[in-house]
C-alpha cells in the first residue's frame, strides 16, 4: 500500500464523521446535524456541511512464472499478511496509471493493465476498490519500501491473507481468465 498507510479493506480507515470537529472552510467547531439524509458535521459558524467522499484504491492481479504476484504488507491493517499489490489513487491521476505505479512500487515489476476484474464497495467502507488484471512486462521481483516481501503464489495455496475479500476477487479473476480461454 502507499504512504497513507491505510488499506482498501474497511477496518475503519474511514474518516469517522464524528472526528471531523472543525470546519474545513473557516476552522470553527462543527456539530452533527441531519443533512441530506444523514448525520453530518455542520459548521456552527458558516454552516458548511462536511461530506465524506470515498477514496479510490486500485489493485492489480498479475502472474509471473504462472503464479500470482502478491505482497506482504508492512502497514496495518493486516501487517505481516499478504494481499494483491495496490494502493490509493491520487486525485487527478488516471486510475490505470495509478495501478501500474502502485504495482511497480510494491513489487519492483513493470506491468500493463489488461482488463477490469471488478469494482468493489460495501456499506461503511471508506474505500472503493478497483481491481485490474495485468501482465508483467519487465522489472525484477523485489519488496517495495512499504512491503515486507513480494512473492509468487498459486490460487490453490495462498499465504495468510490480510483481507479475506481477496479470495473472492482472485476467484473472479481466474474465472474471467478461464472464460477468455474459452
Ligand atoms: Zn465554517
Amino acid at each position: 500500500m502507499d504512504a497513507k498507510g491505510a488499506s482498501y479493506l474497511p477496518v475503519y480507515t474511514t474518516t469517522k464523521m464524528e472526528e471531523v470537529r472543525f470546519c474545513q472552510r473557516c476552522g470553527s467547531l462543527t456539530e452533527s446535524h441531519l443533512r441530506h439524509g444523514r448525520l453530518r458535521p455542520v459548521c456552527t459558524r458558516c454552516g458548511a456541511i462536511f461530506f465524506a467522499d470515498p477514496k479510490v484504491v486500485v489493485a492489480v492481479i498479475a502472474e509471473m512464472d504462472g503464479k500470482i504476484v502478491m505482497i506482504r504488507r508492512d502497514n496495518e491493517p493486516g501487517r505481516g499478511k499478504w494481499t494483491i499489490p495496490g494502493g490509493f489513487v491520487d486525485r487527478g491521476e488516471v486510475v490505470e496509471e495509478a495501478a501500474v505505479r502502485e504495482f511497480l512500487e510494491e513489487t519492483g515489476l513493470k506491468a500493463e493493465v489488461t482488463e477490469l476484474v471488478g469494482i468493489y464497495s460495501r456499506p461503511e467502507d471508506a474505500n472503493i476498490l478497483v481491481v485490474y488484471g495485468g501482465k508483467v512486462i519487465g522489472g525484477e521481483l523485489a519488496a517495495g519500501q512499504e512491503t515486507q516481501e513480494a512473492g509468487l503464489f498459486d490460487l490453490e495455496s495462498l499465504p495468510p491473507l490480510a483481507f479475506e475479500r481477496d479470495v473472492g476477487i482472485l476467484e473472479e479473476w481466474q474465472a474471467a481468465k478461464a472464460r477468455r480461454r474459452g
